[in-house]
């Protein structure tokens, strides 16, 4: 009986990413048919969205299906909808495990237009992949040498090299050195940090890897939204509503036409208001972040504040550009540039005005080329890419032109046209994806996952629940942690009502 009234509930889901149609689409095939979300742009997707650079697609947001195999919901999700080519799904891609690290075919240049021999950047790429091996296994020990990752690695290939490069040539020792500040870089990318001294070492092994070789959606990493949505009811998403308040434990009373009274009550900027049993709140950390002290009323406990100031919330931007011909091999698949001068193991800039370019580690090229032609994809994290979304677009691709012709010693090599990423300047996300920044632990998350009113309150339960990447403790910054978060939010809802049928199973420990 409890559960066919809770089945009446009225449920707001706020934000239309992947975390919100994956709680929406999980709450409506248990019952609940009061489920409203209500996303503040014009689309769905969020993170996810695919957009065009002339004729050819591309990823603005999430590129990759990480650990591509039967343990990932996106991956199950995408093969159920017929969205992966056949390579991609093989048992053989499957069973692939390479810790998240894929190997690259790469071609290295340096700043004075040298091309360097893969053979020269083998000890500095083995290094630094063992160094960052080791940095992932202090979670396990429950030791922290020094408090982030950046400093352990700058500590430990300092001394390392002194001892085991003693030998080598001076000049050949430093471009191994510069090569682990380019590396450096690329790390900070791929944690979406302005430095990896911001990234916690103890904290650093949370993540989890799934196996499989990482895969891509030949149509589209916005196939799979579309193919969700078209899954839920035609109206269920009030588009353009930005969130402005949501009132809860009764701060603001509203009572129905039927005379039903709900404890909360969704203020949005337009004016509008949507009364609710429970809300799932879905917003960026990034958001969070900005707007903690006003998005909730009361406001959010002092617990959960300190846990979002806390968590790291960084920038990772991609930079497309097009060419007639390609300057590569044929079987390159990630271009890097070493700056000879940053021998100090350096992954940011001295000077960001002046040369924020010299963050943007290189390109990984699309393919198939059949697919994108001559396409490159830069990358570039931190304040510095914060930065470069500020320029005018003609200044981004004259700044990367130069920089092309300095380190290929080709002084004629012209991008047709490019496309840049701002996640910063979003006003909806305000960043990229979030990290484990120093001093914040497990237990930030599940402080961040966790409904209010807090434990202990006797007032109705589960009112404002959290969900999104940032609260999946071993999947956050992915596709699939922002999924499980959706769903775990969901189905602790169905089990509030149902208790003997479900239970919260999925990422977080509370
Ligand atoms: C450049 C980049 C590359 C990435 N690459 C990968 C990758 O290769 N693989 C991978 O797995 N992951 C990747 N990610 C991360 C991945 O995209 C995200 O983790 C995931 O999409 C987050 O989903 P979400 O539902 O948690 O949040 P979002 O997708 O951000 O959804 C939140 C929604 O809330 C809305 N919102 C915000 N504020 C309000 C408000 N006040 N009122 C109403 N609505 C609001 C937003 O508009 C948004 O639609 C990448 C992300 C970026 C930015």
């Amino acid at each position: 009986m409890a559960f066919l009234q809770g089945l009446d509930s009225h449920i707001v889901i706020v934000g239309c990413g992947i975390s919100g149609i994956g709680a929406a689409q999980k709450l409506l095939s248990h019952g609940f048919h009061n489920v409203r979300i209500i996303e503040a742009t014009g689309r769905s997707g969020g993170r996810i969205r695919t957009g065009r650079l002339g004729d050819k697609i591309v990823e603005i947001g999430a590129n990759w299906i990480h650990g591509p195999s039967q343990e990932n919901p996106v991956f199950r999700l995408a093969c159920q909808y017929n969205l992966l080519d056949e390579k991609s799904m093989t048992e053989e891609n499957q069973s692939v495990d390479v810790g998240g690290h894929p190997p690259f075919v790469p071609d290295l240049f340096s700043s004075s237009g040298k091309r360097l021999s893969p053979e020269l950047a083998g000890p500095a790429s083995a290094l630094f992949t063992g160094l960052l091996q080791e940095c992932q296994e202090f979670h396990a020990s429950g030791r922290e040498p020094v408090p982030s990752v950046g400093e352990y690695v700058k500590r430990e290939a300092a001394r390392r090299t002194a001892e085991e490069w003693r030998d080598e040539p001076a000049d050949t020792r430093a471009l191994q050195l510069a090569m682990m500040s380019m590396l450096l870089k690329l790390e900070c990318c791929i944690s979406g940090t302005h430095t990896m001294d911001d990234v916690g070492l103890g904290a650093f092994g949370m993540y989890k890897t799934l196996p499989g070789l990482d895969c891509t959606f030949p149509g589209g990493y916005e196939g799979l939204i579309h193919c969700m949505m078209k899954e839920l009811p035609k109206d269920i998403v009030s588009y353009n509503t930005p969130v402005k308040c949501i009132h809860w434990n009764d701060s603001v009373q509203r009572t129905s036409p039927s005379g039903r009274t709900f404890p909360v009550l969704v203020e949005c900027e337009s004016g509008e208001t949507f009364p609710a049993d429970h809300v799932i709140v879905t917003v960026p950390l990034g958001y969070l972040k900005k707007h903690q002290e006003t998005l909730l009323s009361p406001p959010l406990p002092l617990s959960k504040v300190h846990s979002i100031q806390r968590m790291g919330f960084g920038t990772n931007n991609k930079i497309f550009m097009e060419f007639n011909e390609p300057f590569w091999d044929p079987d390159c698949e990630t271009i890097f540039f070493v700056w000879e001068d940053e021998t100090d193991l350096v992954d940011v800039v001295p000077n960001v005005e002046m040369s924020w370019i010299k963050k943007l580690f290189g390109f990984t090229v699309l393919k198939p080329t059949e697919r994108y032609g001559h396409m490159l994809c830069g990358w570039i994290a931190g304040h510095e890419s914060e930065y470069m979304e500020s320029l005018p677009e003609a200044e981004v691709q004259q700044s990367i032109t130069e920089l092309i012709r300095r380190f290929t010693g080709n002084p004629t090599i012209t991008p047709k046209r490019i496309l840049r990423s701002q996640w910063y300047h979003d006003p909806y996300t305000y960043g990229s994806y979030t990290y484990v920044a120093k001093g914040c632990s497990e237990y930030d998350i599940d402080i961040l996952a966790e409904p209010l009113p807090l434990k202990g309150s006797n007032t109705k339960p589960l009112q404002v629940l959290f969900a999104g990447e940032a609260t999946n403790q071993s999947f956050f910054s992915t596709v699939h942690g922002a999924l499980l978060s959706g769903w775990r939010e969901a189905e602790r809802l169905i089990s509030h009502y149902s208790p003997s049928s479900y239970s919260v199973s999925l990422g977080s420990k509370l």
